[in-house]
């Protein structure tokens, strides 16, 4: 079974970080995407499959003028327990003023750096002070924050301990990512990549206790104060994925369905396509059947 899926509901994005993977979204003339009732209804029937927890995200998921009406609508399958988005976090004060009853179990906000120059020289811009500010907000209000910190060698290496002591203060707790290389981004993952298992040797020493979490996939969740932390390795090939519990599907921009971040046009399913030549909910059902066989498969290592 298929425990989660990620549905990134724009490929459209207010920044422009220089290592983005855009969540495996390959520019095409379409402009076509999901609706809020298509998104809803996708989530429902994958349901049947396993799926308990929802991710959105993009692109910038808050750039979508109906982003409140999709999550309202995911807020009300009952089958969902975890229902989270993933933003960088520039409109975020902003959409939680406009929105005071949005329903939200978690909001992961990208934070790289807590320095502006650093911060805009990833993003192409310094937007860090509303960032912050969203961050602060969403807390205020009782929304769980999990920033979402990328290890990037030549940037932030020695910001680590800043950022545990910003969630810290804060009240808001991090997941650690390593760097996945992409077609775009070869140079800079050269320059930046940095082993996520020796932060976690890092993170060990610098814990006041350790924790094996099943709700997180049985990973390592790291103690700082209030904070939790967890670290998140980078899988981009089928043979990475041996043996893997995270149980993970993702729906692209452009409605496709892939696995992880394999960027290998076998594992690709198109969703969208046949949505709109009208499929039924059985046939929809029989897709991602389809596709949490295989992602079993692939964690299984039993046809590849
Ligand atoms: N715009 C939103 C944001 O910034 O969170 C959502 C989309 S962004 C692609 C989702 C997450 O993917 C961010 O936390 C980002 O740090 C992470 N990410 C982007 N490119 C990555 C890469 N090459 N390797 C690992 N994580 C990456």
């Amino acid at each position: 079974l298929i425990g989660s899926l990620r549905i990134s509901v724009t490929p459209d994005c207010n920044l422009k970080c220089i290592y983005c993977h855009k969540e495996g979204y390959r520019e095409t003339v379409s402009r076509e995407r999901f609706t809020p009732d298509e998104i809803a209804r996708i989530a429902n029937i994958a349901t049947g499959i396993g799926v308990r927890k929802i991710k959105i995200t993009g692109g910038e998921p808050l750039l979508r003028k109906d982003i409140a009406e999709i999550l309202r609508k995911l807020s009300e399958l009952k089958k969902i327990s975890v229902l989270s988005i993933t933003t960088n976090g520039v409109f975020l004060k902003k959409f939680l003023e406009e929105n005071p009853d949005i329903y939200l179990d978690r909001i992961n906000v990208s934070l790289d750096t807590l320095r502006k120059e650093v911060y805009a020289s990833i993003g192409g811009q310094d937007t860090l002070e509303e960032v912050l500010e969203g961050i602060k907000k969403a807390v205020s209000i009782g929304i769980p924050v999990e920033i979402n910190t990328l290890v990037l060698k030549e940037k932030n290496l020695d910001e680590i301990d800043d950022i545990i002591v910003f969630a810290n203060d804060v009240g808001c707790n991090i997941q650690f990512i390593e760097l996945i290389e992409t077609r775009e981004n070869k140079e800079f993952y050269g320059d930046n990549y940095y082993p996520i298992s020796e932060l976690e040797k890092y993170l060990e020493k610098r814990a006041d206790s350790l924790e094996v979490r099943r709700s997180k996939y049985d990973r390592m969740v790291y103690h700082v104060g209030n904070s939790q932390i967890v670290t998140c390795k980078a899988v981009q090939d089928p043979d990475e994925c041996s043996g893997l519990r995270c149980k993970l599907l993702r729906i692209t921009a452009d409605g496709k369905l892939r696995f992880f971040m394999i960027d290998d046009d076998r594992y690709v399913f198109d969703l969208l396509g046949p949505i709109r030549r009208g499929i039924s909910d059985e046939e929809i059902m029989e897709i991602l059947s389809e596709a949490a066989k295989l992602s079993k498969q692939i964690r299984q290592r039993s046809t590849i």
